[in-house]
C-alpha cells in the first residue's frame, strides 16, 4: 500500500482568479471551438458541451434543443434503430451533434456495424464505469479498426497514463470521471474515485501531448463548475444532473407534496438495471441512485444560463474565446466559495 500526499482538487476547492482585461462585454466572447481529431478526419465546430448518455438526458428532444445552440448530445444506449431512423428523417440537421452510445460486447459491435449503415452520425461514445480493464482496451482497438473515420470518445478514466493508453488504442476523445456524478454512488460503494478537477488537469495534460482530447464527465453542479472544467483543460464537458428535470428529458412529471418533480437515476442504478435488464445481476452492486429532481420547464433557459456563465467567466479573465480560458486561468484554492446565508430564503431554484 502507498499513500500519495499531494492534494487533489475538486471544483469546490478552487475559484478562477480574475485578470485585467480589455473585453467590455460578454457578448464579445465566442464559446465556439473547432477541433481536429487524432484519428477521425472530421473537423468539428460547435460549443463543446455534451448532454450525458443517460436515458433522462440523452434523448432526441434534448438533442434538438442542444443542437439549436450548437451543443451536443450523447444518446443513451437503449435508443432503438427505429428511433434513430425516425429522428434522422425529421431533424437531419441536428445529427452532426449526436453521439451513438454502444456497449462493449461482440454483439454490440455487430449491432453498431448494422446501425451505422443507416445512422448518419460521425460520433461514437463508448463508456464503461471502469475504463481500466484489458477487455475495454482491446474492444476499443477493435472498434477503431472497424470505424477508422468515426470520432470515438472512450472512458471513463481519471489518470494520465490510462488516458494515454486509450488514445493509443484508438480514442479521439478520452472521457474523464470516476465517481463525481450527481447520481453516482461508486465512491460510497467502492471507495474508488479521484477528485474531478485534478483528474481533468492531469488527463488533459497527458492527452494533449498525444494530440488527443478530453471530455470532463460528471460533477458539474452549476455554470461556474462548467467554466472551471474548461479552465482546467477540458476540451468537452459532459452534463447529466445540470440538464435534468426539463420537459425534454425522459420520464413524466411527478407531483409530490403539491410540487412537480422528475425522476432521474444513474445508469447503473437498480432502477436502470431493472428497467433495461430485468434485474440487478448478483455479482454486481448498483452504483447509482434514483432521485426526484425539481421540474424545471424548458431546457432552453438552462442552456442559455450555462452559456451566459461561460461567456462571463471568459470576460473575467480576458479570454475572447473559450479556447483561451485555460491559458488565462489561475486557480486559487479556497475553503468556501458561495455565500449561502440567504439560500434557505431563495425564491426560485438558482443558488
Ligand atoms: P452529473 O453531470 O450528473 O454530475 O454526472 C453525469 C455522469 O455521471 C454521466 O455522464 C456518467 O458518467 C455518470 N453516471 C451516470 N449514471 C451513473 C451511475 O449509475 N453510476 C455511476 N458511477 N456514474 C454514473
Amino acid at each position: 500500500m502507498r499513500i500519495e500526499t499531494d492534494i487533489k482538487l475538486d471544483f469546490k476547492d478552487v475559484l478562477i482568479r480574475p485578470k485585467r482585461s480589455t473585453l467590455n462585454s460578454r457578448s464579445e466572447v465566442s464559446v465556439l471551438r473547432q477541433y481536429k481529431f487524432k484519428y477521425s478526419p472530421l473537423v468539428w465546430e460547435g460549443v463543446p458541451v455534451i448532454a450525458a448518455n443517460m436515458d433522462h438526458t440523452g434523448t432526441f428532444d434534448v438533442a434538438k434543443v442542444m443542437a439549436s445552440h450548437q451543443l451536443m448530445t450523447a444518446m443513451h444506449k437503449f435508443v432503438t434503430l427505429n428511433d434513430w431512423v425516425n429522428y434522422q428523417k425529421t431533424s437531419p440537421e441536428t445529427l452532426p451533434h449526436c453521439f451513438v452510445s454502444i456497449g462493449t460486447s461482440q454483439e454490440d459491435l455487430t449491432a453498431a456495424k448494422e446501425a451505422f449503415k443507416v445512422i448518419n452520425s460521425a460520433f461514437i461514445c463508448l463508456d464503461v464505469a471502469n475504463g481500466y480493464t484489458q477487455h475495454f482496451v482491446s474492444f476499443l482497438r477493435q472498434l477503431r479498426d472497424t470505424f477508422p473515420d468515426k470520432v470515438i470518445m472512450a472512458g471513463n478514466v481519471v489518470t494520465g497514463e490510462m488516458a494515454e493508453e486509450l488514445l493509443i488504442s484508438g480514442a479521439d476523445i478520452v472521457k474523464i470521471g470516476i465517481g463525481p456524478g450527481s447520481v453516482c454512488t461508486t465512491r460510497y460503494k467502492t471507495g474508488v474515485g479521484y477528485p474531478q478537477l485534478s483528474a481533468i488537469i492531469e488527463c488533459a495534460d497527458a492527452a494533449h501531448g498525444l494530440k488527443g482530447l478530453v471530455c470532463a464527465d460528471g460533477g458539474c453542479t452549476c455554470p461556474g463548475d462548467v467554466a472551471k472544467a474548461f479552465a482546467a483543460g477540458a476540451d468537452f464537458v459532459m452534463l447529466g444532473g445540470m440538464l435534468a428535470g426539463h420537459d425534454e428529458c425522459g420520464g413524466e412529471v411527478i407531483e409530490k407534496g403539491g410540487k412537480p418533480f422528475k425522476a432521474f437515476y444513474g445508469m447503473s442504478s437498480k432502477q436502470a438495471m431493472t428497467t433495461y435488464y430485468g434485474s440487478v445481476a448478483d455479482y454486481r452492486a448498483s452504483e447509482g441512485r434514483l432521485v426526484h429532481v425539481p421540474y424545471r420547464g424548458a431546457l432552453e433557459n438552462t442552456v442559455l444560463d450555462i452559456l451566459g456563465g461561460l461567456r462571463s467567466a471568459c470576460t473575467y479573465v480576458g479570454a475572447k474565446q473559450l479556447k483561451e480560458l485555460t491559458k488565462r486561468t489561475t486557480f486559487v484554492r479556497v475553503s468556501q466559495q458561495l455565500n449561502e446565508v440567504y439560500s434557505h430564503y431563495q425564491v426560485g431554484e438558482e443558488k
